[in-house]
């Protein structure tokens, strides 16, 4: 089985996750740009965080074999804090990056008007770099915050085949699923979405524009969510084509978008070091 997980915060994460979703089959990942769980203070913060998922986190996985590419983005729940609006000037810089692949996570978190204007600025952003986007839609209140998504959506006048809406359920997907864009679902530990929930989604809307993430971070959260939806697949009857379609042919068309998708050499792990540093402890 391989596995493209196309949400994971693998920063928050450790080697030995690297090593376990390596294992499973996890062969290539996107990370969002998001919340850091500690307010940051000002836009040079955002600057070494997104250096550090176009840089370091990449040459970490690929000690793993795993390939990495990232979106970058003011998340939602940052873009109320006036010390962080600064970063939306940051941006344009990073979305030229050749491992960049879409500008995420945006999206709402409470619905304030920051955040509106946040998540409009940044979805001209993604339609002025020819990039495709990540939205996060809200835990609380879910179906109002999808509805108002899919209306900022609309009005950026970016292709909603070009957009996912993520962290869906079955109450969500209903607003979805007839607008173009994609369906993205997270996979978590003891809540919300679950392997054999996911399975049922699958029977009841197909595996079209479909994505299936893990969403770990640095919450109770499991990279492995990805292989187990996988084999409640098979075990549920679908083909190992349709988990090759859920599990890695749909991220890669969607993030594909951003033509700057690299999947050359997978099976290649790298070596050496960064900027005079390896993963080893005592220098080599
Ligand atoms: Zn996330």
């Amino acid at each position: 089985m391989r596995i493209f997980d196309p949400h994971i915060h693998m920063t928050s994460r450790t080697t030995d996750d690297y090593e376990r979703m390596a294992a499973a089959g996890v062969r290539a990942v996107v990370e969002p740009a998001f919340w850091l769980g500690q307010p940051r203070t000002s836009p040079a913060s955002f600057a070494d965080y997104f250096d550090s998922l176009i840089g370091w986190e990449p040459f970490r996985a690929g000690q793993f074999g795993v390939r990495h590419h990232a979106t970058v983005a003011l998340n939602p729940k940052e873009a109320n804090d006036p010390r962080c609006r600064p970063v939306l000037d940051l941006l344009p810089r990073y979305l030229e990056k050749d491992t960049v692949v879409a500008v995420g996570e945006i999206g709402y978190d409470s619905m304030t008007p920051q955040e509106d204007e946040a998540f409009a600025a940044q979805l001209a952003l993604a339609v002025a770099h020819d990039l495709p986007a990540l939205v996060h839609t809200p835990h609380r209140d879910k179906a109002r915050g999808v509805e108002r998504s899919l209306a900022v959506v609309a009005e950026s006048g970016i292709d909603p085949g070009r957009v996912v809406l993520d962290h869906l359920n079955e109450v969500t997907v209903k607003l979805v699923r007839d607008t173009g864009c994609w369906l993205g679902f997270s996979i978590y530990p003891d809540t919300k979405m679950s392997p054999p929930r996911m399975v049922e989604l699958l029977r009841a809307y197909g595996p079209e524009r479909v994505l299936v993430n893990s969403a770990a971070d640095w919450g109770r959260s499991d990279p492995l969510l990805t292989r187990a939806t996988g084999e409640a697949m098979l075990l549920a009857g679908f083909t190992d084509d349709d988990v090759d379609r859920v599990l890695w042919r749909n991220p890669v068309e969607f993030y594909g978008q951003s033509g700057r998708l690299d999947l050359t050499d997978l099976d290649a792990a790298s070596a050496g070091t960064f900027a005079g540093n390896s993963i080893l402890r005592g220098g080599d």
